[in-house]
């Protein structure tokens, strides 16, 4: 399978395989176990280039297409699903927000100190009157002087040690014109109040929290974008995250896979080998099947993506079915362990832990039907319809 990737690609998945199993995997189960990743691994994450990945060459990047990005988002979730969720973000969604809206200033200052991990970012858009659910936003920007300030709330927020925010509010001009914008939020301003980090099923070790904003003061080269628009306009990073967010869950299925498979040859039940056992075998075989069919669904969507034929509402296909399936994988193949997947301490059921939360983080899988939905009903690939007739 994947026999069509160019040499690039393949020395990025080897590259990423390496970084997997030498620096994440040794830790990956004490990041779920203490809720904490250690800076080390942040840093080496950045020396090896993964916070620029897809971030342009003129801003510190190293300008990688989405099926590279999807290629080492599986890699390391092979190790720690949780991890590599957080990447996502830094990999893809904010820098290239960046890139899609900011001005040239605005994308010197803000990306290759990204790209370098010296700035971590963190995409602030949910809020409680729903994530998907802007118009229930609270969070507004509104114009006070020469700039504009920002009040407001947020949650569900995946931060890792971010220090550069971007955050999604409603948006007023002063003339009577509203919109959804997006702004830049540095951790240092005045205003900014982050709660101490949710504890959590899955996704550990990432610091998910709220936020609130208090009369948080803003330049007008703060405002990403246009004022009234900037919130909506970024599509294109949200579609690619979409797919290295289900090549996260790809990952998350063939890491419980590798170590269910390992464990299963070695383990003896009844003074005979386990994989005799007609349940086991045939378990196995079913996941594989998935996993198979999962791997196929994703790469022909991230490769149609980097030609720019990838068809509407497809991110949301992948993201949905294999977020899902790697869930169903996971919890099937728990089942097998036994005893020992219900311990924390083997490193296993996290797996199935981090596959439900990515079958809520970026959008639940609902959500995305909903999307699959509009485009099959309305031609529209979100959540945003067209008006009706009459
Ligand atoms: C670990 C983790 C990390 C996250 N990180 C971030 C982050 O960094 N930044 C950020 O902004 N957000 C983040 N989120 C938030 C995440 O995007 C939302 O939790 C998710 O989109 C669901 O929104 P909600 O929690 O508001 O649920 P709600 O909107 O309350 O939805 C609840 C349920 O209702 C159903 N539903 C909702 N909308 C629809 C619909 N349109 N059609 C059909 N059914 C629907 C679904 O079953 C859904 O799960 C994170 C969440 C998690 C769990």
């Amino acid at each position: 399978m994947l026999d069509w990737l160019n040499d690039e690609q393949r020395a990025l998945r080897d590259m990423a395989q390496e970084f997997s199993r030498n620096e994440v995997e040794p830790i990956a189960t004490a990041i779920d176990l203490d809720e904490h990743t250690p800076d080390s691994l942040i840093a080496k994450a950045a020396e090896f280039g993964l916070y620029g990945l897809t971030t342009s060459p003129d801003y510190g990047g190293a300008g990688a297409d989405i099926v590279s990005a999807c290629l080492v988002s599986e890699e390391i979730a092979k190790a720690s699903p949780a991890f590599a969720g957080a990447l996502t973000v830094e990999m893809i969604l904010c820098p290239m927000t960046v890139e899609i809206l900011g001005t040239e200033e605005q994308k010197q200052r803000i990306l290759p100190r990204s790209a370098s991990g010296e700035r971590v970012m963190a995409y602030s858009q949910s809020e409680p009157g729903g994530a998907a659910n802007a118009s229930a936003h609270i969070s507004k920007v509104v114009p006070d002087g020469n700039g504009f300030v920002l009040n407001g709330a947020k949650l569900f927020c995946t931060q890792g040690p971010a220090k550069t925010y971007l955050v999604f509010a409603k948006t007023e001009d002063g003339q009577g014109n509203t919109g959804y914008g997006c702004v830049v939020v540095e951790r240092e301003d005045t205003g900014l109040d982050i709660a101490p980090y949710d504890d959590k099923l899955g996704w550990r070790g990432t610091n998910t929290g709220s936020i609130a904003f208090t009369d948080i003061r803003l330049e007008p080269d703060d405002i990403l974008g246009d004022l009234l628009t900037g919130g909506i306009s970024n599509r294109r990073a949200n579609q690619a995250n979409v797919l290295a967010h289900a090549a996260t869950s790809l990952g998350c299925a063939q890491g419980m896979f590798d170590k269910t498979l390992e464990y299963v040859k070695e383990r003896r039940l009844y003074g005979k080998d386990m994989s005799e056992l007609q349940p086991v075998s045939y378990w196995l075989a079913e996941a594989h099947a998935k996993i198979a069919a999962c791997r196929a669904l994703l790469y022909e969507n991230a490769r149609a993506f980097d030609a720019g034929t990838m068809q509407g509402g497809m991110s949301s296909v992948c993201k949905a079915w294999i977020g899902d399936t790697a869930f169903d994988v996971c919890a099937r193949l728990l089942q097998l362990w036994g005893g020992s997947g219900i311990m924390n301490s083997t490193g296993i059921n996290r797996y199935m832990r981090d596959a439900k939360a990515k079958c809520i983080a970026e959008g639940s899988s609902e959500i995305h039907y909903a999307i699959i939905a509009n485009q099959l009903f309305h031609g529209v690939p979100s959540l945003v319809r067209p008006p009706t007739k009459g």
